[in-house]
């Protein structure tokens, strides 16, 4: 694979070095049959060290899992081997199957078609709570 001519694909750039693993995990891409490549600790002026993923496929990615693993990504989309669009990420909100609660009581551990959905409780902790039990998320 080429990494520098995907004609129809992603490229989730400004991963903070160390996440790019975490957010392959979080976003399933060990499961996409398409070619993905992960870059890591390339030197950049902003971060001084980042992570890149490219995925040489047109699929949706979940941006807030990215916003969650680092809310300063930025993810291209490229269509015809030209860039489309360039999102910047910031911090979701609310994260709905991202996290799982770890609460025993919790009604998401009795119930399993209710959505696991964590709200931003503290932005400057980065801090995610269980909207049903208030239960803060542990770190990932
Ligand atoms: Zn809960």
């Amino acid at each position: 694979m080429n990494v520098d001519s995907i004609r129809d694909g992603i490229v989730i750039d400004h991963i903070a070095a160390g996440c790019g693993m975490k957010l392959y995990r979080l976003l399933g891409l060990e499961n996409l049959e398409a070619p993905v490549a992960m870059i890591t600790n390339v030197v950049s002026g902003k971060l001084g060290r980042k992570d890149i993923i490219k995925v040489d496929a047109a699929i949706d990615v979940d941006l807030d899992t990215i916003g969650y693993v680092d809310p300063g990504a930025t993810v291209n989309i490229i269509r015809n081997g030209k860039l489309m669009e360039k999102k910047q990420i910031g911090m979701p909100e609310k994260l709905v199957n991202v996290l799982f609660c770890k609460n025993p009581r919790c009604i998401t551990s009795c119930e399993q078609e209710i959505e696991h959905v964590f709200r931003l409780a503290d932005s400057n902790r980065k801090e995610y709570r269980c909207v049903w039990c208030e239960t803060k998320a542990a770190e990932l």
